[in-house]
């Protein structure tokens, strides 16, 4: 399709070309032809500017011939080089159309490649639950045996479905909403962030007997949108309770180096595998591990919000891991 387009891009593009080289062209050749005539007046004007009876009249036909057969000359050169021009115009200027078309449909080519891929994966992520929620009621629908507690099972696991499509469509929407995000002037505490991200997160880690250590630099501001900030840390923070064993810490740190203020999480989790960790920050991919491990659903959206949060806020994210041992995320923000 994109092909096609550019094909049509460059053939508008040359269009344009040709139409002003051919103006020009136009241009150029009568302004040479009245030269021309300058230097040759023409026969009549010749024969009143010539004195009477000085040439004979096949003299006088001969010069004028000749005047005449150089004046066709000089067109015809005039005209042979126009002609090339214009030839060269339309091969070379094709060639260049097409490769200035090309890239200016590039960008939209690839956010028209990711939207195309993102609709893909979205709708299958979409689908499994939905799928599986209509399996489970159809069979109970069709078992005769049907008792109130089972019924009652049913509900419960439909429940759960339920709250997974939530949670995937509300973070296709955040992800969709931070497309227009505005960054505030406003300065937010570090600490004031962190303990809203680890009151949000301590159900979950009491519920495993996971300890959140915290040790934060006094005084730490970042420029920013607090509830934003927020949501990029408890993401962070909630992949560590998820990823990790009961029973295990996570230490939390802030400081300020140089020119950033870092935020450091650290846990004793599954850690990544090196080859994973370069993807992790795409939109719906989990490592083999997540995906196997009970208990930790997820939809691989999470990151790919916190990364785009930071971003927006001029940051980024890295991450340290060593499968088995335990990650270390960091979000360094400029302070
Ligand atoms: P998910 O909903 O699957 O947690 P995320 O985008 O938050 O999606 O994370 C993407 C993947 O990165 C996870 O599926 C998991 O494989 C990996 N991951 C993220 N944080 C951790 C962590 N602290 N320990 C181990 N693996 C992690």
């Amino acid at each position: 399709m994109f092909h096609k387009t550019s094909t049509k891009l460059a053939g508008l593009y040359l269009a344009i070309m040709m139409v002003i080289g051919l103006f020009f062209s136009f241009n150029v050749y009568q302004i040479s032809t009245q030269e021309f005539r300058r230097g040759f007046p023409g026969r009549d004007i010749i024969l009143q500017r010539l004195p009477m009876g000085q040439f004979d009249p096949e003299t006088r036909d001969r010069f004028i011939a000749e005047q005449e057969s150089r004046l066709m000359q000089a067109k015809e050169r005039v005209i042979g080089r126009l002609v090339m021009t214009n030839l060269l115009i339309l091969i070379g200027g094709g060639i260049l159309c097409y490769f200035l078309a090309r890239r200016t449909l590039k960008p939209i080519e690839e956010s028209h490649n990711a939207l195309e891929r993102f609709t893909a994966d979205a709708s299958h992520e979409l689908r499994t639950p939905i799928t599986a929620m209509q399996s489970e009621i159809e069979v109970a629908l069709m078992d005769p045996k049907l008792t109130l507690g089972k019924a009652k099972q049913q509900l419960q696991s439909n429940l759960e479905e339920l709250a997974k499509l939530t949670a995937l469509s509300e973070g296709l929407l955040k992800l969709a909403q931070l497309k227009d995000f505005k960054l505030s002037d406003k300065q937010v505490q570090i600490d004031s962030i962190i303990n809203e991200a680890i009151t949000r997160i301590k159900p979950l880690a009491k519920s495993k007997n996971i300890v959140i250590n915290s040790k934060v630099e006094d005084g730490l501001t970042v420029t920013g949108d607090k509830p934003s900030l927020i949501e990029a840390l408890t993401i962070i923070l909630d992949n560590a309770v998820k990823y990790s064993p009961a029973k295990t810490e996570i230490t939390i740190t802030a400081h300020k180096n140089q020119k950033n203020v870092d935020i450091v999480v650290e846990d004793n989790g599954i850690g990544i595998k090196a080859t994973e960790l370069t993807h992790i920050f795409d939109r719906f991919y989990r490592a083999d591990a997540a995906r196997s491990k009970q208990g930790a659903d997820g939809y691989g959206v999470g990151l790919a919000i916190a990364k785009t949060i930071t971003e927006l806020h001029h940051g980024k994210i890295t991450v340290v891991s060593k499968p088995g041992k335990g990650s270390t995320f960091t979000i360094h923000l400029a302070s």
